[in-house]
């Protein structure tokens, strides 16, 4: 049956910084997700696909669920990860086990008890909590609420392939031409590459200015053999517009740099970037 091959749709869910972008860029075995030191550096559902002999998986990775929400942008962030669960076959859901339990796994494991799609848990950052170090045991009593259970490392590349051969038991077969093949290229969309910018001002700003950016892209314009990228980085007040041009535009210029590198390795395209610091004090409410 060489028309057949296994598909489905899987939900990666965690709270925050559990390291499920970093499983899906492990994965994809290239960076298509935004991966960060930082928590809540997802803020918005990606769909991405992975593709191979066997199957066709199209992953979504979602922001995480938040604990303490006060503000506009966390009660956003919280309501994507439930609207990833319609209509997907499997719910991965990473625990880091080097980090003790907390309230926000409740959250997690509330919204997945709700779903019927099969269960996978795993236990992820096993390269940096071994043995005495670990905090499996607060975690355990989670098994009872799935169907399969995996240690892995995302971050190392370890026992990845193994949790593709779980998820694999649960996918129906498929006629291949039945898949819409209407893939998501994460580059080729604005909001993805409003996304790498962002990243990069949080990188480069710290905890200076948690939440209080975001990015627009304006305009992506083929130009001979380089593409122009024009984008605001958008932001509420006036003494975070100065942080982010820095003294002399000094940072502004780092975040453009780090930027540009990153855009031009995904596209393998030469890029120019156009960066702009502006104070826009509704972009909350347009998100
Ligand atoms: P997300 O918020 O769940 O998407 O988490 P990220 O993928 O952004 O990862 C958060 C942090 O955990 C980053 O600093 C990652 O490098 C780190 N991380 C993710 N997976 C692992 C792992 O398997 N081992 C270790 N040591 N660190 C990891
Ligand atoms: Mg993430």
């Amino acid at each position: 049956m060489e028309h057949m091959k296994k598909y489905g749709l899987v939900a990666v869910m965690g709270r925050p910084n559990t390291g499920k972008s970093t499983l899906l860029n492990a994965i994809m075995n290239q960076k298509v997700a935004i991966t960060s030191p930082l928590p809540q550096t997802t803020r918005k559902n990606v769909r991405v696909r992975y593709k191979e002999e066997r199957c066709i998986i199209d992953f979504i990775d979602t922001p995480g669920i938040m604990d303490k929400v006060e503000d506009l942008m966390g009660k956003k962030i919280n309501k994507e990860a439930p609207r990833a669960m319609s209509g997907v076959d499997v719910i991965v859901c990473l625990v880091d086990i080097s980090r003790p339990k907390n309230e926000e796994e409740n959250k997690v494991i509330g919204i997945i008890r709700k779903s019927t799609a099969k269960k996978i848990l795993v236990y992820n950052k096993t390269d940096q909590a071994i043995g005495s170090k670990d905090h499996l045991a607060e975690y355990n009593y989670l098994e009872e609420e799935f169907d399969k259970v995996i240690a892995v490392s995302a971050l190392k590349n370890k026992h990845v392939k193994g949790l593709i051969n779980l998820i694999l038991e649960y996918l129906p077969e498929k006629e291949t031409d039945e898949i819409d093949d209407d893939i998501q290229i994460p580059m080729g969309s604005n909001e993805y590459i409003g996304e790498i910018i962002r990243e990069k001002v949080f990188l480069f700003m710290r905890r200076e200015i948690p939440y209080s950016v975001t990015v627009e892209v304006e305009g992506v314009e083929e130009k001979k053999k380089i593409l122009v990228i024009k984008a605001n980085i958008l932001t509420n007040a006036d003494r975070y517009k100065k942080m982010i041009i820095g003294k002399g535009g000094q940072k502004i210029k780092e975040i453009g740099y780090n930027a540009r590198k990153e855009l031009e390795l995904m596209s393998g395209r030469k890029i120019f970037l156009e960066l702009t610091v502006k104070i826009d004090r509704h972009w909350e409410e347009r998100l």
